[in-house]
């Protein structure tokens, strides 16, 4: 019997009231983000929870200027893939840093975002 992992719905909840929550394969060690339902690595559902400082630094980004019509009052605006210290990476919303200055490998720290369309999401302000 193995413990539940974490849900995706559960994971943004949490990311939601500010705490971003990785979970680490209990066979081979991987840490995965976020959650999935088996360890793309070894395959197992070994899951426990791991929480993660939140602190980054961007890997890519784009610049969203046409947006989906629930998006379309933010643009615009800018997703980044932000590798994080703990070694994995996530997808999320840039807030607060004007596009102008985005760069690669910009320290960026975890916040939640909620987006327009009320779908909590994972956000990125300045470090
Ligand atoms: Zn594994």
């Amino acid at each position: 019997m193995t413990e539940p992992a974490i849900t995706v719905r559960a994971f943004f909840e949490r990311a939601r009231a500010g705490q971003l929550v990785a979970i680490r394969c209990g066979s081979c060690g991987e840490l995965a983000i976020p959650p999935k339902e088996l360890c793309p690595k070894c395959h197992a559902r070994a899951w426990r929870e791991e929480p993660l400082a939140g602190n980054g630094t961007i890997a890519s980004y784009t610049v969203i200027r046409v947006a989906p019509r629930a998006h379309a009052a933010g643009v615009p605006y800018a997703v980044a893939v932000v590798a994080l210290k703990e070694g994995v990476s996530l997808l999320g919303r840039i807030v607060d840093i004007p596009l102008e200055s985005l760069a690669v490998g910009m320290p960026v720290r975890f916040r939640p975002f909620v987006a327009p369309d009320q779908q909590p999401s994972i956000g990125f302000g300045p470090a």
